[in-house]
């Protein structure tokens, strides 16, 4: 047992999860790390540790729905006060519309959406328990604010996100629990490297005005922010960490 504040992650393998769970492990809080990779999550675990921090290995797939039920319960029933959870899972599945139905369809949806309500729903009452600054961070993205080609579900996805990030800030500001989301743009994960061929990571790097794409720590900040008292009246939020991408109009610049 341990007295630190408990903060859930989920998809905390590898990329941003990672480091937002070695990042709120820095911060004091025991991290419950889940994905479906536990060999690598005892590799995030293993740095949380060296770095004075507590961390558990969850092991679970997001796309079975009794699956996550049954995980969110077992945190709710083993802490009572829960005051964090961030829900970082995701996957994007690249096609064209004909083929973005049935089991992707499914699974997106699965993962990047109802398993986010899912945990905000089952761990709620241990979130407003906190007597702190209990908070929800969605991981959202600039694909959920403006679209983008070949990843229709994973479009919808993050803007249903969005949107239910402002809709539980609503619904459990009463309760003492803040919800945010963050939007990053292109951050350079597994996830980046694998959909995206070497010619399009580098025109993505300079579509954003800041010059390149953005790193898994950069966003695990934010979120650290975000989760902190410093930011105890911020609530219903999708903020941008995007390196200005969605913020510039993407025509054909007058000078040359
Ligand atoms: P990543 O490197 O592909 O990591 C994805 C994480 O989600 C892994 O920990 C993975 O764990 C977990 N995950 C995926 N499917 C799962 C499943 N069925 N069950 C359990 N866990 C599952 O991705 P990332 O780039 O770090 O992305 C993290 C979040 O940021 C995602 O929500 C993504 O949409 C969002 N985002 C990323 C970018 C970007 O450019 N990278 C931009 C905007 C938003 P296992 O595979 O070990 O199960």
């Amino acid at each position: 047992m341990t007295d630190r504040p408990v903060a859930v992650v989920t998809g905390a393998s590898r990329g941003i999860g990672a480091a937002i769970a070695e990042r709120l492990g820095s911060a004091g809080y025991a991290v419950c790390l889940v994905s479906r990779n536990a060999a690598l999550m005892d590799q995030v675990a293993e740095t949380v540790r060296s770095n004075g921090g507590t961390a558990t290995v969850h092991e679970c797939d997001l796309a079975d729905r009794l699956a996550v039920t049954a995980l969110a319960t077992e945190f709710a029933t083993k802490s009572a006060v829960i005051e964090v959870l961030v829900n970082n899972a995701g996957t994007v599945r690249v096609g064209g519309v004909g083929e973005q139905g049935g089991e992707i369809w499914d699974d997106v949806m699965s993962i990047d959406l109802w398993s986010a309500f899912e945990f905000a729903r089952v761990l709620e009452p241990s979130l407003a328990r906190s007597d702190n600054c209990a908070s929800i961070v969605n991981i959202g993205s600039v694909l959920g604010v403006l679209a983008s080609s070949g990843t229709l579900s994973y479009n919808i996805a993050k803007a249903a996100l969005h949107h239910m990030t402002r809709s539980l800030a609503v619904e459990l500001g009463p309760n003492g629990v803040r919800v945010n989301a963050v939007a990053p743009g292109y951050i350079r994960t597994e996830m980046f490297e694998s959909s995206n061929t070497v010619d399009r990571r580098r025109a993505l790097a300079a579509a954003h005005p800041i010059g390149r794409v953005g790193t898994p720590e950069e966003v695990a900040e934010v979120v650290a922010f975000l989760c902190s008292p410093a930011a105890s009246f911020v609530t219903g939020v999708v903020l941008p960490v995007d390196g200005g991408l969605t913020c510039k109009l993407a025509v054909p610049e007058l000078r040359s």
